[in-house]
């Protein structure tokens, strides 16, 4: 029987590397974990520590973190279907090269990518390039796979239907390197109807195959059914509530994909302090399979007792 695979967002710092990481998911009650390798909306990255990363592996070893179910996102100012200007577009493809390049020092080999935006160019032409990018991205048989996300739809995102990301697929060579990441919020903000999640499938398998499943990001949406929005919410306290998304998690079918948490941070007085991450207590939620309507203060007065 395979474990229930869950984690969250963590953070990676340049002091503490890949070991940070790892003891922030296991303080979560985690067995995996995603993190940007340095800040989400921006590209600086720094050098990767080779200590703190064996520290990491042996932490993960001993702690029964498969570090084949650990994911790595990219920043998401990366934007291949944007061919308007060729510095930018060359840079994002270089980025993702090293990127790749990163993920394999970590020893990791899976980097969600949001597909792009074509930000005016028509869906066609936006596809057209994501597809020349990944082309030159993965230019090579072997390497980390890229898993390209599931979108909302918001603006003028590419990969808000099963049939594009099908189309980026079938247009890249190395297309084995290929999986995707559904967002859950973002499959319900594209249109998708969650509550009969097993037709969701269904659908998925007959356009691009549930092989293909790399990644589930778990999060409830703030916003209803086709709304474009992005709006992530704690989990079961959105549109999607606790049962369907427990029912999505427990999917035998999905039971070998890593289950991700990009859940929002609790403020604490009204924000004006700072934010705290839900992860522990929804994990907790999502084991029991019980929800806690009681979650926010719970979150809050466990950090107000440090
Ligand atoms: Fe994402
Ligand atoms: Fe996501
Ligand atoms: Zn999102």
């Amino acid at each position: 029987m395979v474990k229930l695979i869950i984690g969250s967002h963590v953070s990676y710092t340049q002091n503490m590397g890949l070991l940070g990481c790892v003891k922030e998911a296991l303080n979560y009650g985690a067995n995996t974990f995603m993190f940007y390798t340095g800040a989400p909306q921006n590209t600086i990255r720094g050098k990767i520590d080779e200590e703190l990363t064996k520290k990491a592996h042996e932490l993960m070893k001993t702690n029964g973190i498969d570090i084949k179910n650990v994911v790595i996102h990219a920043p998401y100012i990366i934007n291949l279907a944007n061919n308007k200007d060729e510095d930018k577009m060359n840079f994002s493809i270089n980025f993702l090269k090293q990127e790749l390049k990163r993920a394999e020092t970590l020893g990791i080999n899976k980097v969600i990518l949001h597909p792009g935006s074509h930000v005016g160019l028509g869906v066609n032409q936006g596809i057209t390039n994501i597809i020349n990018g990944l082309n030159q991205v993965l230019d090579v048989p072997n390497g980390p796979i890229i898993c390209l996300e599931t979108m909302a739809g918001k603006g003028t995102e590419i990969g808000q239907t099963f049939k594009q990301l099908k189309a980026i697929i079938d247009g890249v060579k190395n297309n084995h390197r290929l999986l995707v990441c559904l967002d859950t919020c973002h499959l319900n903000d594209a249109g998708y109807d969650l509550t009969d999640f097993d037709k969701l499938l269904s659908e998925f398998d007959h356009i691009i195959g549930l092989d293909k499943i790399g990644c589930i990001h778990i999060n409830d949406s703030k916003n209803p059914v086709s709304s474009h929005k992005d709006r992530h919410e704690n989990i079961g306290f959105g549109t999607l509530g606790f049962e369907n998304i427990i029912k999505i998690i427990y999917q035998d079918k999905l039971k070998e994909v890593p289950k991700i948490l990009e859940t929002p941070y609790v403020s604490i007085n009204g924000g004006k302090d700072r934010t705290y991450a839900p992860y522990k207590h929804e994990i907790t939620m999502i084991k029991q399979k019980k929800f806690n309507p009681n979650l926010l203060n719970d979150i809050r007065d466990d950090y107000n007792k440090l």
